[in-house]
C-alpha cells in the first residue's frame, strides 16, 4: 500500500464536516476490530505453507549453519533407508506444497544465512536460507542492495530462486539474472558448484527447479548500490497501462522500479489503473539514512482489510491509493522500500485466507487478458482483493522459465475461507485464467495452488517434459519430491 499515515486521515477527510467522516471512520473502525485474530501455527510434527490450506505430516530437520554438508549427508541417507523424499523448504511462501511430500524429510534452511560481499566484483556470497530482510540489513551499511527480489522481504534466497521470482525492477529479468553462480548438493551427495559455463544445465534447472534436483547451499548474487529514491504516480485507464507504462517508465532511464495497481472496485472493475515509479535522486546519493525496521501502520492495515467482502471497502481503498498511494516512497532508500515483511497485510483471520495467482504476457495482449478477466472473475464467488502489474523482461538464463520475452504480469490476491470447498471452487476460475493466459502468449505463474492440469501445464511451459526428464537424470531415484512434483512430473 505505502501511503503515510497523515496522508491516509487527511484522505478520510480530516477538516470535512464530521458527516462526511463517519462512514470511512466507522467503516476502518469495524474493518480493525474484526481483524484482531492470529494465525495459530500447524501443530508439531506438521507444516503449513502460505496457503494455510493443507496441514501435512513431515519431519522437519533444521540444517545447521556448522556441519551442514554432514548434517545434509546423513539425513539423506536416513531417507533412503526409510523410502522418506527429501523436501527442502525455505520460508514456505508456495501456496501448494511445493514445500512438502507426504511424509517427506524436510529440510529447513533457515540457519544456512552467512553473507560475505566481495566489493570489488559487487557479488554477495549468501547462504540459501537468509532472508531478504537479513540480506539487506547486511549489504545496507556498505552502500549495496538487492539487483532482483519480490516485493516483498520475508522469503529466503533459496526459496526465490527455487521460483525464479521477480518483483518491481521492471527493467530486468527474473532474479536468475542476478545470480552468477550455485554450490548445490546433489542427490548422491555430491557438492558442485554450478554457472553459466561450468553445469550450466544444472544451473538453468535449479533456477525456476522448485526443489526437485538438490539442496542449494550458498549463492553468488550480483547485487546493485543503494540509493534514495522519489516515488510518481499516475492514473490510467486500465487498457491504456501498457501505454503509459511505455511513455513513463520505459521511456525514463531515471526509473528503477515501477509498479501498477488494478482497481477491483465494483464501480471501477479492472477498468482503472495506477502506475508508481521510483527514480534514483543522485544529488542525494552521499546521504543515504540507515535503513530502519518496517513498522506495521495500523491505519494501512485497516484500508487493506477493510476491502475485505466490502464493495464500499474496495472503493474507499481505490481512492486512498488514488490519491496519496506510493508517495510514501519519497525520499526513502532503495533498501527501506524492498525491506517489507509479507506480514503487514496478510490474513490473520484463522477461517480465511489470502491465495495469489499471476499470469503473464506479452504486452500487446495486457489490455485482451484484462478483457478475459472481467468476463470470467465475475462468475466465481472467490473475493479479488488486489490487482498489482509487473513487467519482467526475458529470461535467458531458467530451464522452465515464464518470461521467454518482455511480460506484463497481473498478479491476482483472493480472499477464500480456509476451507476444501473454497479451495475447489478456485479449481474451475484458474484453470479459464490459465486458458485464457495461455490463448493471448501468455504463462502462469508456478509456485501457488496446484489447480492447473497437467495438459495446462504442458500447454503453458512446452519445456516441462525435458525438464522432468532432467530431474530423472539428476536424481534417478527421486529422492527430491515434493507436490508440485507429484502432480506434474510424476507419471
Ligand atoms: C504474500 C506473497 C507475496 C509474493 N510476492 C511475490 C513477488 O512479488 N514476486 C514473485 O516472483 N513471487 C512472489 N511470491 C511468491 C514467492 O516469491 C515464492 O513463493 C518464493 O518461492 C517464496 O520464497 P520462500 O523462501 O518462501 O520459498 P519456499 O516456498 O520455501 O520454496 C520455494 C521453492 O524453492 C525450493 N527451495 C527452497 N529453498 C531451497 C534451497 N536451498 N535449495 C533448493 N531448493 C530450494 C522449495 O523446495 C520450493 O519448491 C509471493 C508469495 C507470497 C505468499
Amino acid at each position: 500500500m505505502r501511503i503515510t499515515r497523515r496522508r491516509a486521515l487527511a484522505s478520510l477527510g480530516i477538516g470535512a464536516p464530521a458527516a462526511l467522516l463517519a462512514h470511512p471512520a466507522g467503516h476502518l473502525a469495524i474493518a480493525a476490530y474484526r481483524d484482531r485474530g492470529s494465525i495459530p501455527a500447524p501443530p508439531a510434527g506438521f507444516t503449513e505453507d502460505a496457503s494455510r490450506l493443507e496441514t501435512i505430516a513431515v519431519e522437519t530437520h533444521v540444517v545447521p549453519a556448522r556441519g551442514t554438508e554432514d548434517a545434509l549427508l546423513a539425513l539423506f541417507s536416513q531417507a533412503r533407508a526409510a523410502g522418506r523424499p527429501i523436501a527442502i523448504a525455505g520460508a514456505r511462501h508456495t501456496m501448494g506444497g511445493q514445500t512438502s511430500a507426504s511424509g517427506a524429510l524436510v529440510v529447513d534452511t533457515s540457519e544456512i544465512r552467512a553473507m560475505s560481499l566481495d566489493e570489488g566484483r559487487n557479488v554477495l556470497t549468501v547462504g540459501s536460507g537468509a532472508r531478504w530482510s537479513q540480506v539487506l540489513a547486511y549489504l545496507d551499511p556498505l552502500g549495496r542492495s538487492v539487483g532482483v527480489m519480490q516485493g516483498y522481504s520475508s522469503f529466503s534466497v533459496g526459496g526465490s530462486l527455487g521460483a525464479n521470482v521477480h518483483g518491481w525492477q521492471h527493467d530486468r529479468p527474473p532474479i536468475a539474472s542476478s545470480a552468477e553462480s550455485l554450490r548445490i548438493m546433489l542427490a548422491d551427495g555430491r557438492v558442485v558448484r554450478t554457472d553459466r559455463s561450468e553445469n550450466r544445465q544444472l544451473f538453468a534447472l535449479v533456477i525456476g527447479g522448485y526443489g526437485l534436483f538438490g539442496v542449494v547451499l550458498n549463492v553468488e548474487l550480483r547485487v546493485v548500490d543503494n540509493a534514495l529514491y522519489s516515488a510518481k504516480r499516475w492514473n490510467a485507464l486500465a487498457d491504456e497501462y501498457v501505454d503509459l507504462f511505455e511513455r513513463r517508465v520505459r521511456a525514463d532511464p531515471a526509473v528503477r522500479m515501477a509498479y501498477g495497481r488494478i482497481s477491483v472496485s465494483p464501480k471501477r472493475f479492472l477498468t482503472e489503473a495506477l502506475l508508481t515509479a521510483y527514480s534514483a535522486e543522485p544529488a542525494l546519493h552521499g546521504n543515504i539514512p540507515s535503513l530502519r525496521p518496517t513498522k506495521s501502520s495500523a491505519i494501512e492495515r485497516a484500508i487493506f482489510r477493510g476491502s475485505e467482502e466490502s464493495g464500499y471497502g474496495k472503493e474507499l481503498r481505490w481512492q486512498i491509493e488514488s490519491a496519496f498511494g506510493g508517495e510514501a516512497g519519497s525520499g526513502l532508500s532503495r533498501n527501506q522500500i524492498l525491506d517489507e515483511p509479507a506480514a503487514l497485510f496478510e490474513n490473520r483471520d484463522p477461517q480465511k485466507t489470502d491465495i495469489l495467482q499471476e499470469y503473464f504476457v506479452p504486452p500487446s495482449s495486457f489490455a485482451s487478458l484484462l478483457s478475459r478477466m472481467r468476463q470470467i472473475l465475475p462468475k466465481y464467488p472467490a473475493d479479488l482483493l488486489n490487482v498489482t502489474v509487473r513487467t519482467v523482461l526475458r529470461d535467458d538464463d531458467s530451464f522452465l522459465r515464464y518470461a521467454d520475452g518482455p511480460m506484463f504480469a497481473l498478479v491476482l490476491l483472493f480472499c477464500i475461507p480456509r476451507t476444501a470447498e473454497a479451495d475447489r471452487q478456485m479449481v474451475p476460475l484458474t484453470r479459464e485464467l490459465v486458458d485464457a493466459a495461455i490463448s493471448l502468449g501468455g504463462r502462469y505463474y508456478l509456485p501457488y495452488r496446484l489447480h492447473a492440469t497437467p495438459e495446462q501445464l504442458a500447454r503453458a511451459y512446452p519445456q516441462a517434459q525435458a525438464f522432468f526428464e532432467a530431474k530423472r537424470t539428476w536424481d534417478p531415484d527421486l529422492l527430491f519430491r515434493n507436490h508440485f512434483f507429484e502432480k506434474y512430473g510424476a507419471s
